[in-house]
């Protein structure tokens, strides 16, 4: 173990952190501020205090006790992947990133859970798992770089949550260092825990409630048979009706992915996985099970799929052809770079029976702001993603970019729909919360919040906006004609 010196009553914070830490992981210089300032949304303007990489639970629990010490606020902070402004520290923070607990600590096969630390990299604990028959199911675009800590605080969710479900169905037990300070065990592994379930409150609650320092998964079963088809249309119209059509029918597929023509193009010229770049829209279809099922539900889906008017379907043959559909899914964001430099990637979610009357209105409104508009997203659960691309070096293109963004918020939530699919609400969303809630019902999710922690002093300014305090963000500025974007 890391010899430390104790802290002194008294010390300047930066002192006291690198007593309970080490001088190389507590950084306060112009390159730290600047670095951890931001995450991969469009938001700038996060003012960080001082930037800490613990090790074990007891130097997180160190730092948040250093932070409230000096009447700082913290923020914890994964791999900085997020979308919606969550891990932008407001207000001079002590920002704990978590990215050196990054160790599989125990996986019990038979028991099918792991205990992980909150650093591991999504997809690293899976491929710790090859050989055992087992996967970690949430599957975000992102899972190459984005760490379960933040996995766990997003609720996030990935193309494969269709029907194995999102983070939160997969977590069994948390360690937590609370706002307090102290450390708790929220969970169990037992299949019913009695009592309140403190464990569902915490997933989800963007960093609000404290920080995950260990935390117990449940491993899924790798199917034992998969089929992954490529189908495609003229018509967007066409696309949409047959996602409806899968489900209407009974079938839950593990996934079912929807990109419109200029995804595709971009796609296509980046990974050549032979999408059709004449096609208005294709789907990428999975499904999984026992041999005889999958069979059966592939015929279904070729004969629903054909009354639906797709001009082909490609089942894929071998394992190297499904990996080839889904690598241009999966890369699709880093294909958009080849269209424009700069994107704003939205997160809704609409009733699948509105997917192509709110796709219409979304290029209607793209259009109306002269911008370009590239749709990929998880069709199967009606989560959108409409990426507005962009070069953010145009004269007035970000407010234009804010502006139609707002727009496409507002009209999914006319449509019956949710402010976020899996992204979370952090700085971006906070705006658009009184679309969905009433004040009764933000009232309600404060009083919950300050039982974790009543000074707000866990990622202030987050999730709900009585919280709010940082205005001067960009990303939240006041237009010339005075509405919030
Ligand atoms: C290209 C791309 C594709 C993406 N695709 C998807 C997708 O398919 N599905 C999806 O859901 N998301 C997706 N995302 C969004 C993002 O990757 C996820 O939200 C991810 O879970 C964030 O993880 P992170 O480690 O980067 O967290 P960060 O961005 O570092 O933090 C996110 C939030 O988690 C909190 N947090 C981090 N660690 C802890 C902890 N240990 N305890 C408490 N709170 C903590 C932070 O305070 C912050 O509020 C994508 C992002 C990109 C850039």
């Amino acid at each position: 173990m890391r010899w430390s010196r104790r802290a002194t009553p008294g010390e300047p914070l930066v002192d006291q952190l690198k007593a309970a830490l080490a001088d190389d992981r507590v950084q306060a210089g112009e390159g730290a501020k600047q670095l951890f300032s931001r995450d991969a949304s469009v938001i700038v303007g996060g003012r960080v205090g001082v930037v800490c990489f613990p090790e074990t639970t007891a130097e997180v629990q160190a730092c948040v006790c250093a932070a409230r010490r000096h009447g700082r606020a913290f923020v914890a902070r994964g791999a900085g992947t997020g979308l919606a402004g969550g891990a932008v520290p407001c207000d001079d923070p002590v920002v704990i990133v978590t990215t050196r607990m990054n160790r599989i600590l125990e996986v019990d096969v038979d028991a099918r859970v792991a205990w992980v630390e909150p650093g591991v990299v999504n997809l690293d604990l899976t491929r710790h798992l090859a050989g055992t028959g087992l996967h970690f199911a949430p599957d975000p675009s992102s899972q190459q770089s984005c760490t379960i800590g933040g996995n766990i605080a997003n609720n996030s969710g990935g193309p494969h949550c269709l029907a194995y479900g999102v983070t939160t169905e997969h977590v069994l037990a948390l360690e937590v260092v609370l706002p307090s300070g102290e450390v708790t065990v929220l969970g169990g592994l037992e299949p019913d825990a009695v009592g309140y379930d403190l464990r569902g409150a915490f997933v989800g609650g963007e960093g609000t409630l404290g920080i995950a320092t260990r935390i117990a998964l449940r491993l899924t079963d790798n199917p034992p048979a998969i089929r992954t088809m490529l189908v495609d249309f003229a018509e967007v119209a066409d696309a949409g009706a047959l996602v409806s059509a899968i489900i209407g029918a009974g079938i839950v597929p593990a996934a079912i992915e929807m990109m419109d023509r200029r995804c595709i193009e971009a796609v296509e010229a980046y990974v050549h996985a032979g999408y059709p770049t004449d096609a208005a829209a294709v789907l990428i279809v999975e499904l999984d099970g026992l041999p005889g099922g999958v069979a059966h539900e592939t015929a279904i889906v070729e004969e629903l799929a054909a009354e639906n008017n797709a001009r082909t379907v490609r089942v894929a043959q071998d394992d190297a052809e499904r990996t080839l559909i889904w690598k241009g899914r999966k890369t699709a964001f880093g294909a958009i770079a080849r269209i424009k430099p700069n994107y704003y990637l939205h997160d809704t979610v609409i009733p699948r029976t509105k997917l192509v009357e709110v796709l219409e209105s979304v290029y209607e409104i793209v259009d109306r702001y002269d911008l370009i508009v590239v749709n990929v997203f998880h069709a199967g659960d009606g989560n959108l993603h409409p990426l507005l691309v962009f070069d953010q070096r145009e004269p007035g293109v970000l407010e234009r970019v804010h502006r139609a963004g707002a727009e496409i918020v507002e009209t999914s939530m006319a449509a019956g729909g949710a402010l976020s699919g899996e992204h979370g609400i952090g700085l971006e969303k906070l705006k658009f919360m009184h679309l969905m809630f009433s004040p009764d019902d933000l009232d309600a999710q404060a009083r919950l919040r300050a039982v974790f922690d009543p000074e707000l002093v866990a990622n202030p300014a987050k999730v709900l906006p009585s919280g709010a305090s940082c205005g001067d963000i960009q990303g939240l500025a006041k237009m010339p004609d005075g509405a919030w974007v």
